[in-house]
């Protein structure tokens, strides 16, 4: 099986061919060693880092933005989104401030990326 992937680890964006032949997965077209990890990691557990918003207690606005300290397994963020949109944050916030610790036991935090000052 081969799959055609755009590497997203950087912002070149090398076109990947990835190869799987039972246990060997072989990875082509990618500019650096990066490349050959996000390939072999899309195929068998893919992630993202998720970017999402929190109803926020403000005079500001209604919501903050938010995003994950490290990419998330991909059946996880169904999860992480539900998980977020009900939870309230209260202002002030800073930027890089934790909004929900560990999620799922994953050692992967969801921090403000805003600062909100009321
Ligand atoms: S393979 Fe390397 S150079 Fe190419 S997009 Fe991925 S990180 Fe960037």
């Amino acid at each position: 099986m081969t799959k055609e992937l755009i590497c997203i680890s950087c912002p070149i964006g090398c076109h990947l061919e990835v190869t799987q032949k039972g246990d060997e997965i072989t990875v082509r077209n990618n500019k650096c060693s990066r490349g050959e990890i996000y390939g072999k990691e899309e195929l068998l557990a893919p992630k993202r880092v998720v970017t999402a918003t929190c109803p926020v207690k403000s005079d500001l606005m209604l919501r903050i933005p938010v995003k994950t300290t490290e990419a998330i397994p991909v059946e996880l963020i169904n999860r992480l989104l539900e998980e977020l949109y009900k939870r309230e944050v209260s202002a002030p916030v800073r930027r890089g401030d934790i909004i929900l610790e560990n999620f799922m036991d994953s050692g992967i935090d969801v921090v403000s990326t805003k600062t909100l000052s009321g």
